[in-house]
């Protein structure tokens, strides 16, 4: 039996698989453990062992799409007439608007070597500065956050395995049980050797009902408990005063911003008990190896950035940080978040997490890619600023979107699905007609996980190997051939390469030097060595899955504390909008759910969206269980049945986010900004909740 080790296609924990081909002609390929890969060891979830699906004929786009009318019908046509027409419709709004009147928007699935080549196309061959990806929807407040702190931004600045050995971890707005379920036998293994684990959520999820400690703040004041908890530890007496007065700066000004958050005022913030505050720090402080985990939740509001950097404040004042066992991290979300935002695909960055504002950076790339620094765009918009202006004055006039459904992930998606349809010119690769995809002038029909070689950065900084098993159907192609295509239509016959490890060679040396140094990464090392993690800047480095034991990545190697306050979400209830809505995922649906809504036995499991209520709360409204219930916050309205449940706070409810038309949860949410990550407040905002009439 002919086997390929390779890896999921969906979340950031990339858990190896085995991939066999079909048992009978014409079937699905088959998905075998590969328990000696060290992250899951042979654990998939659902979404992992049905993932073979989507690879079959029926579900997915078999050859490339165009409209030859605004509102006209898609039809078929050859890879020679819709690259050509992409090309034209580029080309077309850069001379009749100007460069920046072009965009590209790519997606934190995409691997190493197409987020790599997706800036380069942007900035060589565009030359426009408007590139974002929708890894800014995800982790961006925590990577702000980490660079400010640590000066490098990296998900887990340790592996996953130091989960199991620590003594008490505190998991903040992220559900592992239903989004990244093999990773919860870390979290288990933990509790088994008599560790403690604090989750904080407003819901009750499957996780937090696996800890020990449960609190359950209103939505979005996050900011305060982990304020609260470094008032306590200060007024306590348990700050490490030797870790700060060694490896840290900027304590003072964050002591005296705590000193504000007293344990009684956080309670009437948060709604969670001052005793339960005091519970948390001894529990945290008295652990010898401790960790702060965030997510989501903390980090997908108009606070984000500081929200995390409070956390990260208790961290190190407790000196739990920067020696192993201990320390922040961040649990990312999508398959390539991590590497897609380090090699190019963010507004603001270059490959190797360099700076597109940084001369020296500029120079590095420039030569790395043989043009002018001169010739080298600046920042861009971030990514609801750049949907938010398409088809505007001063906005893009046409798209490229690669491996992204904005029309249901974006937040107040109506309005972005409106922008979207103000463009000139849009055209979407992907593998599957998404919503986003279908409101195309050209759609490309791409090759998928199993059928085409590239790396990705796992939440841990392990760079991965995704090995192709198959090949493409006869009319699908890769990301990379539509990229060297359409370089090469647009002027730029070189540096477009189609074979991924010859992308992946040339990443090696953009990203040398930088932060995200890969450039002692190879292909054969990672078959070798399971992964290998970054920074690697010498074939003979070992990588380097624990950072910050000696020196913080600062100039001066010290971290720096953020002299945070808590402030309120931009929208709160009122009268009219009396109860917060919050939003996430479910275990069977991944993201905007364009691929797993399409598995049949996903779909069976988490067949639609819902509203989750509090039985107090249905009972008030006269709501019985699967009732069709209105939601409506100030930028549209939704409508979903009613699931009715103890485990939600009364004054909030809660709506999964993969779907669209009537129950699209994003057309409710707000996308009120963060000042410095440009995170979109998915996680809060006020709605009123009604009975169809
Ligand atoms: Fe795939 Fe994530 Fe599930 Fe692992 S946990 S099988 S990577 S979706």
């Amino acid at each position: 039996m002919t086997t390929t080790d390779t890896h999921c296609p969906y979340c950031s924990l990339q858990c190896g698989m085995r991939l066999a081909a079909p048992a009978v002609p014409g079937g699905a390929p088959r998905v075998l453990e590969r328990p000696d890969f060290p992250v899951n060891r042979g654990a998939l979830c659902g979404k992992g062992q049905s993932a073979t699906v989507l690879l079959g004929e029926g579900h997915r786009l078999s050859s490339p799409l165009v409209r030859d009318t605004r509102g006209g019908a898609l039809r078929g046509a050859s890879w020679q007439e819709a690259l050509d027409r992409v090309a034209d419709g580029l080309r077309g709004a850069a001379e009749r608007h100007g460069r920046e009147a072009v965009a590209v928007f790519g997606g934190g699935g995409l691997t190493n070597e197409k987020a790599y080549l997706l800036g380069k196309f942007a900035r060589v061959v565009l030359r426009t500065p408007n590139i974002d990806y929708n890894g800014r929807f995800c982790m961006s407040s925590a990577a702000a956050a980490h660079r400010i702190a640590f000066g490098l931004d990296r998900g887990l600045p340790f592996p996953l395995a130091d989960i199991a050995a620590a003594d008490c971890v505190i998991l903040v707005g992220g559900n592992p049980a239903e989004t990244m379920p093999p990773a919860l036998r870390y979290f288990r293994e933990l509790r088994e050797r008599g560790g403690t684990l604090i989750v904080v959520d407003p819901r009750r999820t499957r996780t937090a009902e696996q800890a020990d400690l449960h609190l359950q703040p209103v939505p979005g004041t996050d900011l305060a408990l982990a304020l609260g908890l470094l008032h306590l530890a200060v007024a306590d007496g348990r700050v490490d005063q030797d870790f700060v007065a060694e490896r840290t700066t900027g304590f003072e000004a964050a002591r005296a911003a705590a000193m504000a958050h007293w344990p009684e005022r956080v309670e009437r913030i948060t709604g969670v008990p001052a005793s339960r505050l005091r519970e948390t720090l001894d529990l945290f402080a008295d652990a010898s190896r401790a960790i702060v985990l965030t997510a989501r939740g903390p980090e997908q509001q108009s606070k984000g950035t500081d929200t995390v950097g409070a956390w990260i404040n208790l961290c190190l004042a407790l000196g739990k940080a920067g020696r192993e066992g201990s320390g922040y991290g961040c649990l990312t979300g999508q398959g390539n978040g991590q590497g897609g935002r380090e090699h190019g695909q963010k507004a603001d960055q270059l490959p190797g997490y360099r700076s597109i504002e940084d001369p020296a950076a500029r120079a590095h790339l420039a030569a790395v890619w043989e043009v002018d620094p001169a010739d080298l765009p600046g920042a861009g918009r971030s990514a609801y600023e750049l949907l938010d202006t398409l088809g505007t004055e001063g906005g893009a006039r046409a798209m490229l979107l690669m491996g992204s459904n904005p029309v249901v992930s974006a937040p107040r998606a109506a309005h972005i699905t409106e922008r979207l349809r103000a463009l000139d010119f849009l055209a979407v690769s992907d593998l599957v007609l998404s919503e986003t995809a279908q409101l195309a002038d050209v759609v490309l029909p791409a090759a998928q996980w199993a059928e085409e070689t590239g790396t990705l950065t796992n939440l841990e900084g392990r760079v991965i190997l995704r090995q192709a098993a198959f090949a493409p159907p006869p009319g699908v192609r890769s990301d990379l051939h539509v990229l060297r295509e359409l370089a090469d239509r647009l002027g730029v016959a070189k540096g477009f390469p189609e074979d991924p490890e010859e992308v992946f060679e040339e990443l090696r040396r953009a990203s040398s030097g930088g932060q995200a140094d890969y450039a002692g990464i190879s292909y054969d090392r990672i078959r070798a060595e399971d992964g290998v993690h970054w920074p690697c800047p010498t074939e003979d480095h070992p990588g380097t899955p624990r950072l910050f034991l000696d020196r913080f990545a600062t100039p001066d190697g010290r971290a720096r504390f953020a002299p945070v306050s808590y402030r309120p979400a931009a929208e709160e209830p009122d009268a009219d909008y009396p109860l917060y809505l919050t939003t996430g995922r479910v275990l069977a649906q991944y993201q905007s759910g364009a691929q797993t809504r399409r598995v049949p036995e996903l779909a069976k499991a988490a067949p639609g969206p819902f509203v989750e209520l509090h039985s107090q709360l249905a009972e008030r409204l006269g709501v019985a269980e699967g009732e069709a219930l209105t939601v409506t916050s100030r930028r549209g309205r939704a409508v979903a049945p009613a699931r009715v449940t103890d485990s939600i706070r009364p004054d909030t409810v809660f709506m999964p986010f993969h779907w669209a038309g009537a129950g699209r949860a994003n057309t409710l949410t707000n996308p009120a900004l963060d000042p410095v990550s440009r995170m979109p407040e998915f996680k809060v905002c006020a709605v009123r909740v009604e009975r169809v009439r």
